[in-house]
């Protein structure tokens, strides 16, 4: 066991050395092999196939420029990435995020998270991911397309549905989607459907796709309540963001009898005693695209807090839905004091090492994104399953796929770490999962 312990930390110190100044990619990285050492000293023969260092090195990493013209007709100047990091499961799939902060670390850090979400879910897709440090906010629809297109222009190259197959995420929805594929069929001359997930309803989308990354978190935290003889009915609930996520995890916990009180954006939180309401949420975000600060102007009887910790808002159940690390130690710890009795990421890698600490300490009920937010990226898997086959299925069997799906992942994770002597360990369970599940056809292919 020291020597395994002693192997990892050295192929940890060799990632952080190779790819120098990409720290959320560094943490990723820690937590998974952190989780791996009882399953490499039960299997030796993945470090004499040197699995790891492979998982970590990325198969191929694409950086580009975007040039774009801006409505004043200014030239505008981006940087593209894609982040093809492994297939053995499948084509690369994984979405692409539009945000100022997106830099390669972050590309590679959803990357490498998304290899072992991607093998949780059991569907046959490898892990990838992309983006641009593009800013859609404040943009006007052609400015949009025109940077989309161009985007599309270098990437389309790269990608194919036996390739990888790109996502919405961060600032990427139904809209861009919409204008990247348009361009791609333009510049392939092929009617590919299964190229990009997340497509419009209209034009070869699953239904329930918009909705499935919220309402998987949301199926997730019922199914780790019920395996403490809990449930939602009641409870009280704090969902951070107010983003594609976020507004479909409000409504799958409301259905689920829980009641959301507080929800936010990156310039503050509002709190609901009487819980959020949906319709307002939705079209606030959806059509007006305004900001939640907004909310209150037609609930009066909410308050809206500029540049609030939504974390200091008692609840029993908190769903960060907004970006890496928006929930640290101390915002654990104050959970942990309100009386907080699990937690469901929505987002990717929302909570920092010490908050994952604090919960797990706490014992309270913890599901990392890896497994609780796997939902979006399993619907987009049955998006394909119904391109391929050219069929198209109805909301309700396409959600009660997605259900099940949930509970799957959650049945694997649990009973992995209960076989691995760490009941409860959501972390420890997906980690192995997802990492075995890769490893097996890595082994199997040879040296490639
Ligand atoms: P959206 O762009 O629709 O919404 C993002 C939300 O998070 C917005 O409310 C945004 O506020 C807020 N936010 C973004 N950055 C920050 C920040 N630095 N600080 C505080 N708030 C911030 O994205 P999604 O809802 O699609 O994605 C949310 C999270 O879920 C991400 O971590 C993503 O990787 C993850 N995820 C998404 C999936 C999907 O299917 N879309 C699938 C699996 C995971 P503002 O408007 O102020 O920027």
């Amino acid at each position: 066991m020291t020597q395994v312990v002693e192997q990892v930390e050295c192929i940890y110190q060799e990632v952080v050395r190779r790819n120098p100044g990409e720290h959320e990619f560094h943490q990723a990285v820690k937590e998974v092999l952190e989780s791996l050492v009882p399953v490499l000293t039960r299997h030796p023969h993945y470090a004499e196939h040197r699995i790891i260092e492979r998982i970590c090195e990325p198969e191929r990493q694409v950086i580009f420029r975007v040039p774009w013209q801006d409505d004043t007709g200014r030239v505008q100047i981006n940087r593209g990435f894609r982040v093809q990091f492994n297939s053995a499961l499948g084509p690369y799939k994984g979405g692409l995020r539009f945000h100022p902060s997106v830099y390669l670390g972050i590309v590679k850090f959803l990357g490498f998270e998304q290899i072992f979400k991607n093998a949780v879910t059991g569907m046959p897709i490898g892990g990838g991911k992309g983006g641009s440090d593009f800013d859609p906010k404040g943009r006007s629809d052609g400015e949009i397309m025109r940077f989309c297109q161009s985007f599309m222009t270098e990437l389309h190259r790269h990608l194919g549905e036996y390739t990888d197959v790109p996502a919405g995420d961060i600032g990427v929805g139904a809209r861009e989607i919409g204008f990247l594929f348009g361009q791609y069929k333009r510049l392939t001359n092929r009617y590919e459907s299964a190229v990009l997930t997340g497509k419009g309803p209209s034009w070869g989308g699953a239904l329930v796709r918009r909705e499935a990354t919220g309402y998987g978190v949301a199926f997730f935290i019922d199914e780790m309540l019920r395996a403490r003889g809990q449930s939602f009915e009641g409870k009280t609930c704090v969902v951070s963001g107010s983003g594609n996520v976020a507004v479909y995890a409000v409504e799958k916990i409301h259905e689920l009898g829980g009641k959301v009180v507080a929800c936010s954006d990156s310039d503050g939180f509002v709190h609901h005693p009487a819980g959020i309401e949906l319709e307002t949420l939705k079209r606030l975000k959806e059509v007006e695209r305004r900001r939640i600060r907004d909310y209150v102007e037609i609930h009066p009887d909410a308050v809206y807090r500029h540049g609030g910790r939504i974390w200091d808002v008692p609840c029993d159940v908190a769903v960060p839905c907004a970006t890496q690390n928006e929930l640290d130690g101390d915002a654990a710890r104050r959970l942990v004091s309100n009386g907080c009795l699990a937690v469901g990421e929505g987002a990717n890698m929302p909570t920092t090492p010490e908050g994952i600490k604090v919960f797990q300490e706490a014992g309270i009920a913890y599901g990392p994104g890896k497994a609780a937010n796997a939902g979006g990226v399993s619907t987009s898997a049955l998006e394909m399953q119904q391109n391929a086959s050219r069929d198209a299925w109805t909301f309700e069997y396409t959600e009660r796929k997605l259900r099940e799906i949930m509970k799957e992942i959650h049945r694997a994770c649990h009973e992995t770490a209960e076989e691995y002597g760490r009941p409860g360990d959501y972390v420890l369970g997906a980690n192995i999962v997802g990492f075995t599940r890769v490893a097996e056809p890595m082994v199997a292919f040879g040296l490639i």
